[in-house]
C-alpha cells in the first residue's frame, strides 16, 4: 500500500484564504479545549481514589485531530496533554514521570495517526476495513501506548496498585472513549456531508429525538432496574436505522449522543447500571456501549460497500452502452455515408435542374426548386446531428406530428426522382388520421430509404408504379410502400434487414438495417413481404401519440 505522508489536509489550506498559521491556531485552541473539557468529563467516571478513569475520550480527540489536520498539531497535542496530567496528579507526580507521560501519549497518538494514513483509512467508514483499522490502531498504537504509560505512572504513584492491575482498565477506557469521539470528530471534520437529501435532517432530527427520550428515560433513575435494564438496549434499532437510511454523520453523533448520556447518567449513579457500583457499572456498559457503536460502524459500512457496489455496477453499465454505441460508430460512420447520400443525390438534381431553370430564365419555377434545394440541405444538416447526438447517447427530441406533415417533405423531395424515373406515384393518405408522437427526421429517414429501395428495384421498367398508403390498426398506424418491381428473391428474405446485405451493385445494404432499428426505437415494426401480383411491399407501424400516452 502507497504511503501517504501526514501533511496537513489540502482542504483546510485551500478551502480558506486565511494564512496558514492563524488556521494553525484555531485548529490548536479547539484541540486543547476538547481534550481538556472530555478529560475533566471523564474524571466523573473515576471509581476510586487511584484515579483510574473506566471511560478516556482524550486520546480519540487526540487522534482524530492528528490524523486529520497532521503533526503541526503535534504542539498543541503535548500542551493540552500536559495540562491535564498536571490537573489530574498535581504535584503528586514527578517531572520526569510527567514529561515521559505526555511523550508516550504523543507518541502513541501520532503512531495511530501515521498508521491510518499508511493503510489507507477513510474517515467516511464506507468499507468494513476502516472500522477494523481504527479499531487495531486505535487498540494497539493510540490506547495501547497510552494506557502502557498511563498504567505505569499509577503504578509508580501509587504502592497498592500493580501494573497488571491497572494495564487493561486504562486501555478499555481510552478505547472506549476513543469508540465514541473519534467517529464523530472524523466523520464531521473529515467527510461533510456532501449536498445531504432535505429529509436527511428529519429523519436525523427523528432519531436524536427518539434516543435522546429513551436514554433520558433509562437513565432517569425513576425505573426500576429490572425494567430498565431491558429497555436501555432500545437504542440498538434507532442506530441500526440510522446506520442503514441515514449518512454516516448522524450515526456517529447518535452513538456519541447515547453514550453521553448512558455514561454521564451511570457516573451519577442513575440508571440500571448503577447499583453494581462505579467499577463494575461502567464495565458493564462500555460493553454493551462497544457493541453497539461497532453495530454502527458495521452497518454503516456495509452499507457503503454495498452502495460502492451498486455505483460501481451501474457506472460498469454505462460505459458497456457507450462502449456498445461506439463500436457502432463504424456501422455509423458507413451508415451516414448512406443516409447522406440520398439528400446529396437529391440536391444534386435540384441543383441542376435550377442551373437549367436559370438558363431559361424560369424564375418561378427556379424559386421552388431553390426552396427544396434549401429544404434538402437542411435534411442533411439534420441528419448528420441526429447521428452525433446518437453516438453520444442523446435521443433526439419527438413531436406529435399528423401523418401527412411527416410524408410531405419526404414525397417533395423525391419528385424529380420519380419524374426521372418515370415512376408513377400513387397515394391514399386518409385526411383526418390521428397524430403520431415521433422524432420527424428519422421517420422521413426510414421512409426515404424504402421510396428510393422502390424507385432502383423499378428503374428501367415499364409500368412502374409505387403505391404508398396509410391505414389505422388499433392503436397503431401503419405506413406500407408497394412497388410493382422484381420483389425480393424468397431466399434473401431473412437476412433483409442485416447490416451490410446488398444485393445491389453499389449498394451499402445499410439502408433497411438502419430503417428497422428506427422504427423500433419508437415502439413500431418494419416488416417486408412479396406481393403474389409481383414486387415487394414494406410496411411500418408507428404508435399513435393518444395510445403512447395511456401506456
Ligand atoms: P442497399 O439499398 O444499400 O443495398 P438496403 O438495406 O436498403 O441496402 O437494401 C438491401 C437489399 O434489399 C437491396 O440490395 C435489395 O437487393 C433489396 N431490396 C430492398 N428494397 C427492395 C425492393 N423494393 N425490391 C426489391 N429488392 C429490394
Amino acid at each position: 500500500m502507497a504511503t501517504a505522508p501526514i501533511r496537513l489536509s489540502e482542504r483546510s489550506f485551500s478551502a480558506s484564504a486565511r494564512p496558514a498559521w492563524l488556521w494553525l491556531a484555531g485548529r490548536s485552541a479547539m484541540l486543547v479545549a476538547l481534550y481538556y473539557a472530555v478529560a475533566l468529563w471523564g474524571l466523573v467516571f473515576t471509581p476510586d481514589a487511584h484515579g483510574i478513569p473506566l471511560v478516556w475520550p482524550a486520546t480519540g480527540v487526540g487522534l482524530a485531530f492528528v490524523y486529520l489536520y497532521g503533526w503541526s498539531l503535534l504542539p498543541a497535542l503535548g500542551i493540552a496533554a500536559g495540562l491535564v496530567t498536571w490537573r489530574f496528579t498535581g504535584t503528586m507526580m514527578p517531572l520526569p514521570e510527567a514529561i515521559g507521560t505526555v511523550g508516550a501519549t504523543l507518541a502513541g497518538i501520532a503512531l495511530g495517526a501515521r498508521a491510518l494514513h499508511h493503510f489507507g483509512f477513510s474517515p467516511r467508514f464506507e468499507r468494513l476495513r476502516d472500522v477494523g483499522l481504527l479499531l487495531l490502531v486505535g487498540g494497539l498504537a493510540a490506547s495501547g501506548l497510552a494506557a502502557t504509560v498511563g498504567a505505569w505512572g499509577i503504578a509508580v504513584g501509587t504502592e497498592t496498585l500493580r501494573f497488571s492491575d491497572t494495564w487493561w482498565l486504562c486501555w478499555m477506557a481510552d478505547l472506549m472513549g476513543l469508540m465514541l469521539i473519534t467517529p464523530v470528530l472524523m466523520t464531521w471534520l473529515g467527510a461533510p456531508m456532501v449536498r445531504p437529501a432535505e429529509h436527511t435532517y428529519t429523519k436525523g432530527a427523528m432519531l436524536i429525538g427518539a434516543l435522546g427520550l429513551v436514554s433520558l428515560v433509562v437513565y432517569s433513575g425513576q425505573l426500576s432496574a429490572p425494567l430498565a435494564m431491558p429497555l436501555s438496549y432500545a437504542v440498538f434499532p434507532l442506530i441500526m436505522l440510522a446506520a442503514l437510511r441515514c449518512p454516516v454523520q448522524v450515526t456517529t453523533t447518535l452513538m456519541l449522543a447515547a453514550g453521553t448520556i448512558a455514561l454521564s447518567g451511570t457516573g451519577w449513579g442513575l440508571g440500571p447500571f448503577a447499583d453494581m457500583g462505579l467499577g463494575k457499572s461502567l464495565l458493564s456498559l462500555n460493553a454493551q456501549l462497544g457493541l453497539l457503536v461497532l453495530t454502527g460502524l458495521v452497518l454503516s459500512a456495509l452499507r457503503g460497500e454495498r452502495e460502492a457496489a451498486e455505483a460501481r455496477a451501474r457506472q460498469h453499465l454505462e460505459e458497456l452502452a457507450r462502449a456498445g454505441r461506439l463500436s457502432t460508430l463504424g456501422e455509423l460512420s458507413a451508415g451516414l455515408a448512406h443516409e447522406l447520400n440520398q439528400p446529396l443525390c437529391v440536391l444534386t438534381s435540384y441543383a441542376q435542374a435550377s442551373k437549367r431553370l436559370l438558363e431559361r430564365g424560369q424564375l418561378d419555377a427556379l424559386r421552388d426548386a431553390l426552396i427544396q434545394l434549401d429544404a434538402g440541405a437542411h435534411r442533411a444538416a439534420e441528419t448528420v446531428r441526429q447521428m452525433r447526438a446518437f453516438a453520444a447517447g442523446q435521443s433526439p427530441e419527438r413531436v406529435a406530428i399528423a401523418p401527412t406533415d411527416l410524408l410531405k417533405p419526404v414525397l417533395d423531395l423525391l419528385q424529380p426522382e420519380f419524374r426521372r424515373c418515370k415512376v408513377e406515384l400513387d397515394r391514399s393518405i386518409p385526411p383526418r388520421l390521428p397524430r403520431v408522437r415521433v422524432a420527424p427526421v428519422q421517420v422521413e429517414q426510414v421512409l426515404m430509404n424504402l421510396l428510393r429501395n422502390a424507385l432502383e428495384a423499378l428503374e428501367g421498367r415499364s409500368g412502374a408504379r409505387i403505391q404508398l398508403w396509410v391505414d389505422r390498426t388499433g392503436r397503431e398506424l401503419a405506413i406500407t410502400v408497394r412497388d410493382n418491381g422484381p420483389g425480393i428473391p424468397p431466399g434473401r428474405l431473412a437476412s433483409l434487414f442485416d447490416p451490410f446485405a446488398t444485393w445491389k451493385e453499389g449498394g451499402m445494404g445499410l439502408g433497411l438495417s438502419i430503417s428497422r432499428s428506427l422504427v423500433e426505437s419508437h415502439g413500431g415494426q418494419l416488416t417486408a413481404a412479396n406481393v403474389p401480383e409481383g414486387g415487394a411491399e414494406f410496411r411500418f407501424t408507428l404508435p399513435m401519440e393518444d395510445a403512447r400516452a395511456r401506456t
